[in-house]
């Protein structure tokens, strides 16, 4: 996006703002499917469930992970004008529900969807015999999560060495385990956390095979990190060490997923807010702004992520704290940017926060989450 269509979306729409530009979204996608040309892309809807983002997707042909019913039915709403069968073949060929623990109304509500489950434990197994038992099932494993940004395996995936019996009680109760997924944690900027997967998922299927269990399909999940800064590692480099390593240690014949949510939107989404206050605390310049970690930015506490923040203004940088709109001292974006000094009503936007941000605004302190504005559409 252009600052001086930021600026006048700003004026025209006021402040907080989130613009969604979805000429990125589909450069993103196409991008990720030319350097994964086997795998057939499940766009997590959490990272942004923005329908209109969904709907995009949608148009390019993409598959979709949902966690919750919400998510599910923000998806289907798409198709509910097909005719039955396709929507059945929709659902079973391009959703992954893939959150591993759900709640029995959830398994009832989706047993006639007969979407494909992930699942990491026995007890999940008896919940999804019992009450969606037309399911397809996938095995999340726990798999090595070093130097991601944010990590996953402490909660879910079942440790490799459990793999096989849960593939048999799965069997045992009268499902299909259709495969083996993962997630190497978001923002994976270190390969070898995919290689590592990749290797123990082979040996997985191999172990599996021999126990008489073929597996057909391989979800590799997220983790694909956006270009935040100049550290991380090149996309192209990493999809080719990951291909690589498929290649060589899984037959063609294997279905590839994967559910990247991360890399198709960050550098979709940009925040635009105001100078609502200002003032010297301990002798440091300190803006506060109309939106904060509870809202837009709420990716400072939960996805560990830092925004910097820009001006449209010109003029000599200083080190700035910014704090976001509530009375809670928890909300500060920042305690060191670089701004010149402005004037309370100028501006501020910040780059690259189209992930995990707008999709956890609360309604905290009263203060509503900000103006979604889609552009490109
Ligand atoms: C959150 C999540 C994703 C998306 O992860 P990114 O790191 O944003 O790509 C994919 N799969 C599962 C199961 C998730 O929980």
């Amino acid at each position: 996006m252009n600052r001086k269509s930021l600026l006048d979306l700003a004026k025209k729409h006021g402040t907080p703002l989130f613009v969604v530009d979805h000429a990125e979204l589909r450069t993103n996608y196409a991008l990720y499917k030319k350097h994964f040309p086997r795998v057939q892309t499940y766009y997590a809807v959490k990272v942004n469930s923005d329908p209109a983002i969904v709907e995009t997707f949608y148009r390019l042909g993409g598959s979709f992970d949902v966690a919750s019913m919400q998510e599910f039915h923000t998806v289907y709403r798409l198709i509910e004008k097909l005719p039955a069968k396709e929507r059945q073949e929709f659902v079973w060929d391009k959703v992954i529900y893939a959150n591993p623990i759900k709640p029995i109304e959830t398994l009832r509500e989706l047993d006639q969807y007969r979407p494909l489950v992930t699942y990491d434990n026995v007890e999940e197994v008896k919940k999804i015999a019992k009450y969606a038992p037309r399911a397809g099932l996938c095995l999340r494993l726990q798999v090595p999560n070093t130097g991601s940004m944010v990590e996953l395996s402490s909660k879910f995936g079942t440790p490799p060495g459990e793999a096989v019996d849960l593939i048999r009680c799965g069997h045992e109760h009268g499902l299909v385990v259709e495969g083996l997924s993962f997630h190497v944690g978001s923002q994976c900027t270190n390969p070898e956390n995919y290689v590592q997967a990749l290797h123990l998922a082979a040996g997985i299927f191999a172990e599996a095979k021999l126990r008489g269990y073929e597996l057909k399909l391989l979800d590799i999940g997220g983790g694909f990190p956006a270009a935040y800064d100049a550290s991380v590692p090149k996309f192209s480099a990493l999809a080719r060490k990951i291909n690589h390593e498929i290649d060589r240690l899984f037959p063609r014949s294997i279905e590839i997923l994967a559910e990247p949510g991360r890399f198709l939107v960050a550098s979709a989404g940009t925040a635009v807010c105001k100078i609502i206050g200002k003032a010297v605390r301990n002798g440091k310049l300190s803006y506060y702004v109309d939106d904060g970690v509870y809202h837009t930015y709420s990716g400072v506490i939960f996805d560990h992520c830092t925004y910097h923040l820009k001006s449209f203004k010109r003029g000599t940088p200083q080190l700035c704290a910014v704090f976001g709109p509530t009375c809670d001292a928890l909300d500060t974006i920042s305690l060191s940017e670089q701004l010149p000094d402005l004037e309370i009503g100028d501006y501020l936007y910040s780059e690259n926060i189209g992930a995990y941000s707008a999709a956890s605004s609360t309604h905290f302190n009263g203060f509503p989450p900000a103006t979604v504005v889609h552009v490109n559409w």
